[in-house]
């Protein structure tokens, strides 16, 4: 981190701001070129908050030269990771589908959706049972009886499963889950990042709906720095000033986000769109840009379905998309770093 001084700075702050770095471990290299005196701070700089220097009366500027987060970052961990599911790998130029119903609606539907989608080649289920929805007056997921129909599902199918957590005290219910998502609502729920830390299980950590990647980074480094290093990643779309689709699926973060970070990234154009017929270019298009699995939400009867329906493929579209996607990935962008 580099500390640029304003000219003839008060001593006693200089002071103060020197003994408060010294006491966060901090060791402080200064250069005097002319007038302007500039500071190299070394050390865990992680831990040292910029703006609150940025704000000191004696200084000009702050710049960070490494990124605030460390276990994410792959200049510390050159290697990708490869997340361990089951007998499904992701990550490392390990390409695994997610695919379900947005929500669990009934045993027998959330059932055949799981036959259905294995049979395409997903190797991984979803469904939620706890749905954040925007108004507390749409269908809210079946909660606990979801997850048993999710479970049954998982028995039946063999297909290991992914579904939502919203709150920290739903977690005794997730215990067989194999995957747990934080969806994009959450991304900065810190609380719960911290208690997912805690687990030994990997976590689908969606992009925030106005995060930055900086942002998005950081909230895998709160589940990191707890001992949890289980992290995959989401793409789904962020939010600009374009409303014809329901958010703007942003794919050139795959190829900076790999460049940036060992973790494996995925996406899920069916939230990043909202539109079922978009979800083929799109996964296409994410499949080519190196990202390292897709998250589909596939209905049996979309016109039908209790959230989610416009975006959601059915079976048949779907094993379209697989069939697609497959052709891509003997192409898809390695990356400079692999
Ligand atoms: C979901 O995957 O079901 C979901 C709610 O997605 P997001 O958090 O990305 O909106
Ligand atoms: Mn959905």
């Amino acid at each position: 981190m580099i500390i640029v001084l304003k000219e003839n700075p008060e001593q006693k702050q200089l002071d103060n701001l020197v003994a408060w770095l010294k006491s966060m471990d901090m060791e402080i290299h200064y250069s005097q070129y002319g007038s302007t005196t500039i500071m190299g701070i070394i050390g865990e700089t992680s831990m040292v908050d910029t703006e609150l220097i940025e704000a000191l009366d004696i200084v000009e500027s702050v710049k960070r030269i490494t990124e605030p987060y460390k276990n994410a970052n792959r200049k510390f961990h050159p290697k990708d990771t490869v997340i361990e599911i089951g007998p499904v790998k992701l990550g490392g130029g390990n390409f695994a589908v997610i695919a379900g119903p947005c929500s669990i609606e009934s045993m027998d539907q959330v059932c055949s959706i799981a036959e259905e989608v294995k049979e395409a080649g997903a190797l991984l289920y979803r469904g939620g049972a706890f749905k954040p929805r925007t108004s507390p007056y749409a269908f809210q997921g079946m909660r606990e009886t979801g997850i048993e129909f999710l479970l049954e599902a998982k028995r039946r199918s063999g297909l290991p499963v992914v579904t939502e957590v919203m709150d920290v005290s739903h977690l005794p219910l997730f215990e067989e889950v194999d995957v747990i998502q934080v969806g994009a609502r959450n991304m900065q729920n810190f609380e719960l990042l911290k208690e997912l830390g805690k687990l030994d299980k990997p976590i689908l950590l969606k992009r925030g709906l106005s995060s930055t990647i900086s942002e998005f980074l950081m909230s895998a480094e709160y589940i990191m720095a707890g001992g949890n290093h289980k992290v995959i990643l989401c793409e789904r779309g962020i939010r600009t000033f374009e409303t014809a689709m329901r958010n703007t699926l942003d794919l050139s973060c795959i190829p900076l986000i790999k460049s940036l970070s060992h973790l494996p990234i995925i996406v899920d154009p069916s939230h990043a769109t909202g539109i079922a017929s978009l979800v083929k270019p799109m996964s296409m298009a994410a499949v080519a840009a190196g990202a390292d699995g897709l998250m589909i939400e596939v209905h049996n009867d979309p016109v039908h379905a209790l959230c989610d329906g416009a975006q959601s493929l059915t079976p048949a579209a779907f094993q379209d998309v697989m069939n697609a996607v497959m052709q891509i990935l003997p192409l898809a962008y390695k990356g400079e770093t692999k």
